[in-house]
């Protein structure tokens, strides 16, 4: 079965996507080699609310990044999601990234959802108030850290879920709807190891979706699914779009 056809038959298909989407627009994933994780472990959410040193490791490395986000653009990988959104092919789009690049490729809010959140502002761990990184920044350079919130005194953090930190209500019932409700279930570029975002492929499987998991190396639910393809996203998902 290909790819192509798949989508072809698909009314209400959902893209799964994971660090692998990014990593054709320069960002590195976290697991293959070379990846983030081989070179830092990362700040729990424990020791982020609980302790000022964690707090400030946590935002240097946050600023480090920040000339890479500013700079990144969507590849061809985001851009044909995008497409298929646009033509109704694709019913929504659930990602585990936290870097942008669904919105700038142009996929509407109302068919995203973000399990992980977004690392291009903050917000009030009290309040949920929304705050720029510049501004951020611009604190953290004159005082050594990050301002708390102007309007509850909460801590500040980027808007991203850290390990150890509640997964977002909202976003998880809207997954496990949009899962429910899907007659495909694309996976583009996730290791599907980390959980519970790598449990909605076997429950929209369990549902009746044909499962296709596209993705550079073999992945623990490989056996479960109808399509494996083990390959670049940007040119294999082009290329499938394009047979459409
Ligand atoms: P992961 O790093 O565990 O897995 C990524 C998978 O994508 C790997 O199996 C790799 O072989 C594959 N891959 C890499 N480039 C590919 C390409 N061009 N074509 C096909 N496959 C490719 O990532 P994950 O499953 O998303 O889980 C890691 C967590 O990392 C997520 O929760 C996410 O929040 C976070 N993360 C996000 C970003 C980002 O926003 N871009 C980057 C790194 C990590």
């Amino acid at each position: 079965m290909e790819l192509s056809a798949l989508l072809r038959a698909a009314r209400r298909a959902v893209i799964f996507t994971g660090a692998g989407i990014s990593t054709e627009s320069g960002i590195p994933d976290f697991r293959s080699p070379g990846g983030i994780w081989t070179k830092m472990m990362p700040v729990q959410f424990q020791d982020y609310v609980a302790d000022p040193q964690a707090r400030r490791l946590s935002w240097e490395r946050r600023f480090e990044m920040e000339e890479t986000w500013n700079k990144v653009a969507p590849n061809d990988g985001h851009k044909a999601v995008a497409w298929l959104v646009a033509r109704g092919i694709v019913a929504h789009v659930i990602t585990q990234n936290i870097d942008n690049l669904h919105q700038a490729s142009g996929v509407p809010e109302d068919r995203l959802i973000e399990l992980h959140g977004n690392t291009s502002y903050a917000k009030c761990l009290t309040c949920g108030a929304r705050v720029e990184i510049s501004d951020i920044r611009a604190h953290f350079d004159k005082e050594g850290d990050a301002p708390d919130c102007r309007l509850c005194g909460g801590i500040i953090k980027t808007a991203t879920i850290s390990f150890g930190q509640a997964m977002p209500e909202e976003e998880m019932a809207r997954a496990q709807a949009a899962s429910l409700e899907a007659d495909l279930f694309l996976v583009l570029g996730s290791s599907l190891v980390v959980y519970p975002a790598a449990g909605f492929p076997l429950l929209a499987k369990r549902h009746g979706a044909k499962l296709a998991i596209l993705n550079r190396e073999a992945t623990e639910q490989d056996p479960y699914a109808d399509l494996v393809i083990n390959g670049e996203i940007g040119p294999i998902l082009t290329a499938a779009v394009k047979a459409l």
